[in-house]
């Protein structure tokens, strides 16, 4: 059986829902019997492959880069996961949406900066007004709670989806999600 291809997307969060899949430990090992990870932090693809099955996505929509990327992954993945409260509440990143982008950019690149004040106006994308969760721009197929979710619920709801084994929700309310 060919495996599935699975793809894992860090748009505004602070890599912590990685950290957490990644604490699957040795588990990462049978997952990688059914799965190829096809684009993610953790494997260097630069662009997010036409044909995707399962994509994991980290993070809020804070950017006019997160919004172009958000929309170019659900046009191109079968089964979108929101993985953690950044990507389905909006979370830790969206606490700026009563300051509005300006007050942070001054904030980061004028008030505390020792050298150069300014704003830089190439690398950083341009910052949306006010930072929303993914389900507010694309379809959302799976909402995987916690901040982050744990190992364990990764591993739950994976297995679940990868297999077509029933989703153990007794379970994954144990583990916290
Ligand atoms: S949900 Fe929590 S762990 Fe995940 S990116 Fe947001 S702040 Fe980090």
């Amino acid at each position: 059986m060919s495996k599935l291809k699975l793809a894992t997307v860090w748009l505004d969060g602070c890599s912590g829902c990685h950290m957490s899949f990644l604490d699957m430990d040795e588990r990462l090992i049978e997952l990688a019997e059914l799965v190829d990870v096809v684009y993610s932090p953790i494997v260097d693809t630069k662009e997010f492959p036409d044909k995707v099955d399962i994509a994991l996505v980290e993070g809020a929509v804070a950017s006019v880069d997160d919004e172009k990327k958000i929309r170019k992954i659900r046009a191109h993945s079968k089964l979108l996961i929101a993985m953690g409260d950044c990507a389905i509440t909006g979370n830790v990143p969206s606490m700026r949406n009563p300051m509005g982008p300006e007050a942070i950019l001054d904030r980061a690149y004028i008030e505390n900066a020792s050298a150069q004040p300014q704003i830089p106006c190439v690398v950083v994308p341009k910052l949306l007004q006010v930072v929303r969760p993914i389900h507010e721009f694309v379809k959302v197929d799976v909402f995987l709670p916690g901040c982050p979710p744990s190992a364990d619920t990764f591993h739950i709801a994976l297995t679940a989806l990868l297999t077509g084994a029933p989703l153990d929700i007794p379970a994954l309310t144990r583990f916290g999600a």
